[in-house]
């Protein structure tokens, strides 16, 4: 009898999954749940009921890992109550902690980064609820085994909605960015192999396809392996576009993120002319000044940005955009911050993410001198909520 029938026969473990972050940690999540519900596993969304318990988090903001770690903490009762359960830290922020994560909860079992998600069956069958796992590598995983993520029945998955990963990893290391230190460089998948995991997604129901990665206009085809080639090919992400256009079934197809430095008019055209590729573009532009986007290293200047803008509506002016936008990086002043209001009074956004600055330790910005006080971080913060807000209001009125 194999390892896998024979847990499901006799023991069934119940797994509950928390996840804490952005589209990429709920596409690892919905890859662990594969990953384990193909060896017998079964999912509840009680804790109380549960017999491991796995909280999934990114590292990118302070905020979201605060909201993880009270998460934890109040989870912490249940082993009392069952002293058998076993806890599991994984994703960014457990590469980000890595050992700490033991010191500062010490019922906690395992910490997985994402570079060791694939080997999560096993370690958790390993494990009891006295032992500990820290399991943390430093290199890239490998991306063609570790997909196939249509996961038909899952609670709390969505059931038409099916997320691929086209890429891994970051090479941009905007100064107050953690993505590249924990994500490792970027790395793109074969073509081929997207493309089958779209169309097992299909077959399972699914029928929106959001494409994933930090940077996917800087997604590059390779003839084989995942080593990223030379950087001559602007369009292969529009030559991914065009592949999972034509896959029967497909209704509509999302993608995130774009980087104003590398998105093209050709993307732009793709987007108006592949009916199945929704008309949404979210464009982080991060500052509306030239002095701030230098310090965080994003390549291109504000005229820059707008430029992406103007030709984005000029092609397909009904395009919804959405943003994101940081607030009291160091060195912001109030001249920095209200052109960062004008460029959003300028482009109009549909939606806008709006973050406080918070240091990230080991990137570059952290060195900087943290010196927006907190009271004015969070000032702009409203300013710019309510400013959306209105926006927001004046496009609904006019449709
Ligand atoms: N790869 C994407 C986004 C990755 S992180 C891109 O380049 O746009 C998602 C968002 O988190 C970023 O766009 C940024 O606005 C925000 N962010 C990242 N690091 C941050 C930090 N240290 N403090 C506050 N916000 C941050
Ligand atoms: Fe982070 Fe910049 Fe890479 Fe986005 S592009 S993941 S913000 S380093």
């Amino acid at each position: 009898m194999s390892k896998e029938s024979k847990i499901y026969k006799n023991s069934p473990k119940k797994v509950h999954i928390r996840t804490f972050g952005c589209q990429m940690n709920e596409y690892d999540s919905e890859v662990i749940k594969t990953n384990l519900l193909q060896r017998g596993y079964l999912f509840t969304e009680e804790s109380e009921e549960a017999d491991v318990i796995l909280v999934n988090g990114c590292s990118v903001r302070e905020h979201a890992e605060e909201r993880l770690w009270r998460n934890l903490e109040n989870l912490r009762r249940l082993r009392e109550e069952k002293p058998e359960l076993i806890f599991g830290v994984l994703g960014c922020i457990a590469q980000n902690h890595k050992e700490n994560i033991f010191k500062r909860f010490p019922f906690v079992n395992l910490v997985c980064g994402p570079h060791n998600l694939p080997e999560i069956f096993n370690h958790i069958e390993n494990l009891n609820s006295r032992t500990r796992i820290l399991a943390v590598d430093e290199e890239e995983r490998d991306l063609e085994n570790f997909h196939l993520t249509s996961t038909p029945g899952v609670e709390g998955g969505s059931p038409r909605r099916g997320y691929v990963l086209i890429m891994s990893g970051c090479n941009n290391f905007c100064s107050y960015c953690v993505v590249p230190y924990l994500r490792g460089r970027e790395k793109s998948r074969r073509m081929e192999s997207i493309l089958e995991e779209v169309r097992m997604l299909v077959e399972s129901g699914h029928e929106e396809i959001t494409l994933l990665g930090q940077n996917v206009n800087s997604y590059r085809l390779q003839a084989t392996g995942c080593k990223l080639q030379a950087k001559n090919n602007k369009n292969d992400f529009v030559e991914l576009l065009r592949e999972v256009n034509k896959i029967d079934g497909v209704e509509k197809i999302s993608f995130a993120t774009s980087h104003p430095k590398d998105a093209s008019e050709e993307l732009f055209k793709a987007m108006r002319d592949l009916p199945k590729v929704d008309k949404y573009l979210h464009l982080p532009f991060q500052s509306g000044s030239n002095r701030i986007l230098k310090l965080m290293r994003r390549g291109y200047t504000r005229e820059d940005y707008l430029g992406q803008i103007k030709k984005l509506k000029e092609i397909l002016p009904q395009c919804k955009i959405s943003t994101d936008v940081i607030v009291g990086f160091p060195g912001e002043r109030e001249e920095d911050f209200q052109e960062t209001k004008e460029l959003m009074e300028e482009v109009k956004f549909d939606n806008a993410y709006i973050f406080k600055y918070s240091p990230r330790p080991g990137t570059a910005a952290a060195r900087l001198r943290d010196d927006v006080p907190l009271e004015i971080k969070k000032e702009r913060n409203q300013v710019l909520l309510e400013l959306q807000k209105r926006i927001a209001r004046r496009k609904n009125v006019k449709m």
